[in-house]
């Protein structure tokens, strides 16, 4: 299954009617329609928000495999936190059938991008008023350069932009500027497009993901997210509350669990819900101890995917660090080849430190990929064309899974370059 650039509200949609035949499957569309859903397109997988962005001209994958009854029920629960508005549908409930793919839309993505523009506007303002009755000259390049700056891009990512733009500007002898802000979206949205990968899901039994970051980042959140999509995707998941120092976390983790459609018990290191989820935890315990018993449990149990909650640390705390280590090293013993992705969230509001703590988590972990949380609030995103430039010297990108615009389960979706390309600099 790939995670991708899909949005989560694809999850359900890309199991037709329970598990697939091969234990692989896709978040995304694949392009032939007859295709079964299930199976893995050798082209690069295409998100669902392409289809939601029949408007901007993207291409169309039409095929969207019918929902199982059980999973448009679960998907039409909405968690008990954020009741679904006119202007929020459910998540898995708004998805039209294959047929009515290109009329598809609108509401739900709409929604989203303008949660992401709205969270990126002083940024994109910045940037799209430097274009305003533009000339193509050198004062246009500087006031670029300050607002991309200002959007956290960083010199390097900056410097590359611009170079990459007065190329495509003379390339295309583009004479005015809403001409240049498009050929800077594209710019943009290039630089981006190897971050958009998708997470897979399926190829081991169990998937194991390792979920690390800073305090406050939004891992906690992001996992219940993350379990509650699988779920409704028929993923039967088993999450290690391996952040064991505060109680809260794994409250929390179990709330998001609820919501998922789970009925979690009261205090057992591992207990049931519902058949479907399980959590391992063991408050106080030893964090790579609970984690090495959640991926021997998730194993013996046929879970298809185990998730770790880390807690939160400073990359500059070595002992902590060390202890992530650690948990990465036990998983491996408790699953030869595990942990199959390493992730690493980071709240969008971090800005130019996000890099560093890429750099330092990847550096002690090798991380496989990246959430970015809260672009809905006062982000600037540019930091994404810097992690990209690195992700190129890196020379294996380190791809945005997800990112997330709010608190509520439909708020964390696959990442799109294009579609943040463009919110950038609108
Ligand atoms: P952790 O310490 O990394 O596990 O972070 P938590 O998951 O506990 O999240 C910290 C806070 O950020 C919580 O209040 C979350 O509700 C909030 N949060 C997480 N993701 C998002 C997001 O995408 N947008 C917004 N606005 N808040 C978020
Ligand atoms: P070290 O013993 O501190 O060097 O760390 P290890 O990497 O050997 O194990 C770390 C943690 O993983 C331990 O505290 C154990 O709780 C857990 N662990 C590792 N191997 C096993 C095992 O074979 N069985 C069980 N139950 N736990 C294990
Ligand atoms: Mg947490």
């Amino acid at each position: 299954m790939a995670f991708g650039s899909a949005s989560f509200n694809a999850l359900s949609r890309a199991f037709p009617s329970g598990k697939p035949g091969s234990r692989m499957f896709s978040f995304f569309r694949k392009k032939p329609v007859d295709e079964a859903p299930a199976a893995p397109s050798p082209e690069r997988p295409r998100s669902p928000l392409d289809w939601l962005n029949a408007d901007v001209g993207e291409l169309l994958f039409g095929k969207k495999p019918s929902e199982p009854a059980a999973t448009d029920a679960a998907a039409a629960t909405p968690p008990a936190a954020s009741p679904p508005s006119a202007a929020e549908p459910a998540p898995a409930t708004k998805m039209p059938v294959a047929e009515e793919a290109a009329a598809a839309p609108s509401a739900e993505r709409a929604t989203w991008v303008a949660k992401l523009k709205s969270g990126l506007k002083r940024t994109g303002g910045a940037i799209a008023d430097a274009f305003v009755g533009a000339e193509i000259n050198d004062a246009l390049y500087e006031d670029l350069e300050a607002a991309l700056l200002q959007s956290d891009a960083g010199a390097e990512a900056t410097r590359y932009l611009l170079d990459d733009l007065q190329m495509r500007v003379k390339r295309a002898d583009v004479k005015d500027g809403a001409s240049a802000r498009r050929l800077l979206a594209r710019c943009i949205a290039d630089l981006l497009e190897p971050l958009e990968r998708p997470l897979v899901i399926g190829e081991h039994a169990p998937t194991v993901i390792m979920v690390v970051g800073v305090n406050g980042a939004g891992k906690t959140t992001s996992v219940g997210k993350l379990a509650r999509h699988l779920l409704d995707a028929d993923q039967k998941v088993l999450l290690a509350a391996a952040d064991t120092f505060r109680a809260a976390a794994r409250e929390q983790l179990m709330a998001w669990a609820e919501r998922a459609g789970a009925d979690d018990g009261t205090s057992t290191s591992s207990k049931p819900i519902a058949g479907r989820i399980e959590i391992v935890s063991q408050q106080g315990g030893d964090p790579a101890g609970v984690t090495f018993d959640a991926v021997v449990a998730g194993k013996s149990r046929g879970c298809d995917v185990v998730i770790a909650d880390t807690a939160g640390r400073l990359a500059t705390q070595a002992h902590l660090m060390e202890e992530l280590k650690k948990i990465k090293r036990v998983i491996g013993k408790a699953q030869a080849g595990a942990p199959h992705e390493v992730l690493l969230v980071i709240d969008g509001n971090t800005g130019q430190n996000a890099l560093a703590q890429v750099k330092a988590f990847d550096e002690a972990l090798e991380l496989t990929g990246l959430v970015i949380t809260k672009l809905d609030g006062t982000a600037k995103g540019g930091v994404l064309a810097a992690i990209a430039l690195w992700s190129r010297a890196r020379g294996k990108p380190v791809p945005v899974y997800f990112v997330g615009v709010g608190e509520k389960l439909a708020d964390l979706q696959t990442f799109r370059a294009r579609e943040f390309a463009d919110a950038l600099v609108s």
